[in-house]
């Protein structure tokens, strides 16, 4: 158990940047003939090295004994664990300081997983606005059946108005977690970390348990923000988006305190919502160049925002490190975040006709949903991401029919500045 592992993060006193341990932690080239990157462990079954063992290792993976101090539980199964999902989990959490990260299927399946851990049926939880259009729906039309219903936050910059929220809120049952996607898909919104800390304080006195904070992170992490610092309990991610960052895999993570994620890990083995060794593999490889690609990325991003800020043509241009110097949002941002990604949306035209016209004259960004990757995607949330949210939410969170979300990759920015002129000029 455990012992299968290099999980030093210093050497003597001096500590290791996640940089340079993305390319060695958790992994013993000695256990694999010397190989200097994790073999793909292709099998769905681990040898036990004697009956005892199994018998012990099974009661750990099954939670019914704790892992002896400082172990954890033994190779079993794949739908449990193995050892390339096992690799990237320890990498991950290393990022954002967690004791703890656990691999998913993909973002959706992360997100599921976490909130079928934490939540009962008769139960409720607080949502950020807007969220990515598949949580929402799973939130409205998913959860919702299952008895756990879902509540909107009308405003999560101000305490006063949380509290009310929260009030009517547990009307329809206590309140177990509270989830916040921050900055928010497409539109960059902020939601304040510490306010929803403060909320959740006031719902332990109030209810006599304290509400999980769950931050969506898909957007900024975790080399941009790192929400557990920040004061949640959970971070959740889309790693199909900037930590796979090459479009070519689909994938998640929760990330947490241990006793936490291996509460989840354990929904995680009974509905069998792990990542298999492959894709793992793959995001181990990603892992090693996410702070190059994130950075560069957003260096592109400064520049293409600012070209269509400054353009007639184009307005409400939503790139963070752009918010208006002290408004509410430039202050959170500051407060919250090391950079800016580069995802973001900004307003085109009159109607949908002409943004789709917009989009259609784009010949190097292409026109799909997702983000993160090395390439520049465009979309048009109102029809496709958000397309299942109703029209009347959608617009309450400035997500128009002449909306467009843009997610910068790591091409040469005066190219992608050409692409958008000769596109706003067929306009
Ligand atoms: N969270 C956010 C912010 C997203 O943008 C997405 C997908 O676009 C998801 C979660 C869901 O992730 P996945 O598609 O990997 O299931």
């Amino acid at each position: 158990m455990g012992d299968r592992k290099t999980l030093s993060t210093a050497q003597g006193e001096h500590v290791l940047h996640p940089q340079t341990l993305m390319t060695s932690y958790g992994y013993d080239p000695m256990l694999s003939e010397g190989a200097v990157k994790p073999p793909i462990f292709l099998s769905s079954t681990f040898i036990f090295r004697t009956a005892e063992e199994g018998k012990t290792f099974f009661n750990v993976t099954s939670g019914r004994t704790p892992a002896p101090e400082g172990q954890r539980e033994g190779l079993v199964y794949s739908r449990f664990n193995h050892p390339n999902s096992e690799i990237v989990e320890d990498r991950l959490a290393l990022y954002e300081g967690a004791e703890r990260g656990v691999l998913f299927s993909s973002g959706m399946s992360a997100i599921t997983t976490v909130l079928m851990a934490l939540c009962q049926s008769g139960e409720t939880i607080l949502t950020s606005q807007p969220l990515y259009g598949g949580t929402e729906t799973l939130f409205n039309k998913t959860l919702s059946r299952f008895g756990i219903q879902s509540f909107p936050l009308q405003d999560t910059s101000d305490l006063s108005v949380l509290r009310q929220d929260a009030n009517q809120a547990t009307q329809r049952g206590p309140i177990t977690v509270i989830f916040a996607e921050t900055p928010a898909n497409p539109t960059n919104a902020m939601t304040d970390i510490s306010l929803l800390a403060q909320l959740a304080d006031e719902l332990e006195q109030q209810q006599g348990t304290r509400p999980y904070i769950v931050c969506d992170n898909t957007l900024l992490g975790p080399i941009f923000q790192k929400p557990l610092a920040l004061g949640a309990d959970i971070t959740v991610y889309s790693l199909t988006k900037y930590v796979g960052g090459h479009s070519d895999l689909v994938a998640g993570a929760a990330l947490g305190s241990h006793t936490l994620i291996t509460k989840i890990k354990q929904m995680r083995s009974a509905i069998g919502t792990q990542l298999d060794p492959h894709t793992s593999w793959m995001l181990g490889r990603s892992l090693e160049t996410l702070q190059l690609r994130m950075e560069k990325a957003a260096d592109n991003a400064q520049h293409v925002a600012r070209y269509l800020q400054q353009h007639a043509k184009i307005s409400a241009v939503t790139y963070p490190p752009l918010f208006t110097p002290g408004s509410q949002l430039s202050v959170l941002y500051d407060k919250q975040c090391t950079g800016g990604g580069s995802t973001f949306s900004f307003e085109v035209g009159q109607n949908e006709a002409e943004a789709f016209r917009f989009l259609n004259a784009l010949k190097i960004f292409k026109l799909a949903v997702s983000l993160g990757g090395t390439e520049s995607l465009i979309s048009h949330p109102a029809s496709t991401t958000h397309s299942g949210v109703a029209k009347a939410v959608r617009e309450k969170f400035s997500i128009f029919d002449t909306t467009i979300r843009i997610s910068i990759g790591i091409e040469y920015a005066d190219d992608l500045i050409a692409d958008l002129r000769q596109a706003l000029e067929a306009l």
